[in-house]
Formats: structure tokens, sequence, C-alpha cells
């Protein structure tokens, strides 16, 4: 499926109100058993993929802004006060911002088919090592830290 394709069915999902969304998987990736990009929309019932040779970070970064607001591009002042995202932040200042050869995050929704915790955010970090933080409650501005290095933003 074309990534055009893909990212005007989240914009038409989020129109509507229904759920929608999406992972940003690169070769090596543990959510990833092929050795393409794959671009992954879950919907209600529904999940479509876009595979590539090249990473479609530009639809991650239109999408998760639409997603989750423009502010999710604009870090907090305030440093993080959860250890496993204050570590996770460690590990991508030695790697680099935006430097996604060498690491990146899944965001996974509580409903999202990913989730090794059902009914929680999880936020999953693969670099040097795999880490996760688990939260009851969307951690909007932990998401808002972790997007910003992850696009290069910060
Ligand atoms: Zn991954
Ligand atoms: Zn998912």
């Amino acid at each position: 499926m074309k990534i055009e394709a893909l990212v005007s069915r989240a914009k038409a999902a989020q129109a509507a109100g229904d759920p929608w969304h999406f992972h940003l998987l690169f070769p090596g990736c543990k959510l990833n058993n092929s050795k393409d990009h794959v671009f992954v929309l879950e919907l209600a019932g529904e999940t479509l993929e876009s595979r590539s040779a090249e990473p479609q970070t530009a639809a991650g970064e239109e999408l998760v802004q639409l997603q989750f607001g423009k502010k999710i591009l604009r870090p907090p002042a305030a440093p993080t006060a959860n250890p496993a995202v204050a570590a996770m932040l460690q590990e991508i200042g030695e790697l680099g911002a935006g430097n996604l050869r060498a690491w990146h995050h899944h965001v996974l929704l509580p409903g999202c088919a990913f989730n090794p915790h059902p009914g929680t955010w999880t936020v999953l970090f693969e670099g040097k090592t795999v880490r996760e933080a688990v939260f009851d409650e969307e951690p909007r501005e932990e998401l808002a830290r972790l997007e910003t290095v992850y696009y290069g933003k910060n």
C-alpha cells in the first residue's frame, strides 16, 4: 500500500473520531519480522501496512502531530521524573537524537496489538539495551520528550 493512501486513511479516521495509531518499524526492530521499513496503521478492526526501502519518517512526523497535537514535538522544560524515561533519554544522548539506525522507541497504546501490557500505555525503547516504561494514563509529557528527540527536533 502506498504511504499517501495510508496517511489519508489516518486523516479520515481522525476526522471521524475513530481510533487509530501508527508504528514506524525499521529493519532489525523487534516488532518487524521483515527486512523492509514498514509503516503500520492500526484502525478499528483493520491493520494496514506500507513497505519501503527507506523509512517514512516524514509521514511519521505528520501523523504524530495529527494524533497528539503539535506540542508533541515541543518538549517540556522540566526534566523527567520517571527513572525509566530518564535512562532512555540518557542513552539517546549518547547515541544521538534523530539517529534512528542506533535507537528508536515505540508508543504502544492500550489497544495496540504489539502492547505486551494490554490496557496500559507502554513505551518500548530499543537502543543498546531494550527498556520499557509502563503507564496507566497517557504520558503526554514523556511522549513529547521522546518524540522530540526521535524526530531530531531538540
Ligand atoms: Zn522497534
Ligand atoms: Zn499498535
